[in-house]
């Protein structure tokens, strides 16, 4: 970008100074985490309406701050992505995840949040493969959530990847479906396996028409290309029944689990599948 943010500002700004050095002090402490293993992963259930069970878990990435306490991964993410640190930090989530889900029920599906940088550094393809080969795990068990802003890059390129990545077993999930700069030729173009409706639509479930009408037209898009729906941010049990009435698929949210500890989520599945 034409005006970096390692720019001296030419007036004098606190505010600004104090915002750099910030930042700065989260770069440190990032490459020292990864250095550190500091990291760790929570999982959140996915939720099958179809068969009535857990069908899954995204993993969702955990950092205990030295100094801060927990620090959201909206918080640090950007910076790992502008520095470079998030290939070593995605290749990890990669390892982490498919070590996790490697030790639960063969039918559990695993989904890892794949940044756009992710694609756009190289790499990936290669961290996914080491991922399957160190885990066992088998790659029709994984899933990659990948933004539209992934789509809008590189087109070709990414285009090819993802082919590949399909061929090769992987499933590929459209995460936070109709807060990008959507468009429907992307979803003509690339493929995919599933679209993850964002959690802003689910929220106005049941109070804003309009919401309701989004999600109808999402499963209906959803069910129109063959591939399968999930709703994100599913929080009251009428959210949840209404998009059972509208056929989605897949739900996940706090109604059904918050990301947890992997023993804790695979206390989970065992309690459920035996009861
Ligand atoms: P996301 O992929 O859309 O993940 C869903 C976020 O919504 C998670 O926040 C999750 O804790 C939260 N959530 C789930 N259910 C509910 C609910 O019912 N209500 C509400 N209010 N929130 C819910 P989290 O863990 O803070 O992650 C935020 C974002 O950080 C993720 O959004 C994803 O974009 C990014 N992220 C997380 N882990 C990774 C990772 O390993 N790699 C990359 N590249 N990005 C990650
Ligand atoms: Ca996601
Ligand atoms: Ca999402
Ligand atoms: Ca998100």
């Amino acid at each position: 970008s034409k005006q970096g943010s390692r720019g001296a500002p030419c007036f004098f700004d606190p505010e600004m100074n104090h915002r750099l050095r910030e930042k700065r002090s989260l770069e440190i402490d990032l490459r020292q985490a990864v250095e550190r293993g500091e990291f760790r992963l929570a999982f959140q259930p996915q939720y099958s309406l179809e068969q009535q069970r857990v069908s899954g878990a995204e993993a969702l990435l955990r950092w205990t701050r030295p100094g801060h306490g927990n620090m959201p991964p909206d918080q640090f993410i950007p910076l790992a992505e502008e520095t470079g640190l998030i290939a070593p930090i995605g290749a990890w989530v990669l390892e982490e995840a498919c070590r996790c889900a490697v030790a639960w029920p063969g039918e559990l599906g695993i989904a890892v949040n794949v940044s756009p940088a992710q694609f756009r550094q190289g790499g990936l393809e290669e961290a996914v493969e080491a991922a399957l080969a160190r885990s066992g795990l088998a790659a029709s068990r994984l899933e990659l959530e990948i933004t539209e802003g992934v789509l809008m890059h590189d087109t070709e390129e990414t285009l090819d990847m993802l082919q590949r990545l399909r061929r090769r077993g992987v499933r590929i999930a459209v995460d936070d479906f109709g807060t990008g700069y959507s468009s429907l030729g992307y979803l003509q173009k690339f493929p995919f396996d599933k679209v993850k409706i964002d959690r802003s639509f689910i929220q106005r479930l049941g109070q804003d028409a309009s919401a309701g009408a989004i999600v109808r037209a999402v499963v209906g898009m959803s069910h129109a290309l063959g591939v399968r729906a999930n709703a994100e941010g599913v929080e009251l049990r009428e959210q949840a029944e209404l998009l059972c009435a509208e056929g989605c698929e897949e739900v996940q949210g706090y109604l059904f689990g918050r990301p947890m500890p992997a023993a804790e989520f695979l206390r989970l599945v065992d309690t459920t599948t035996v009861a």
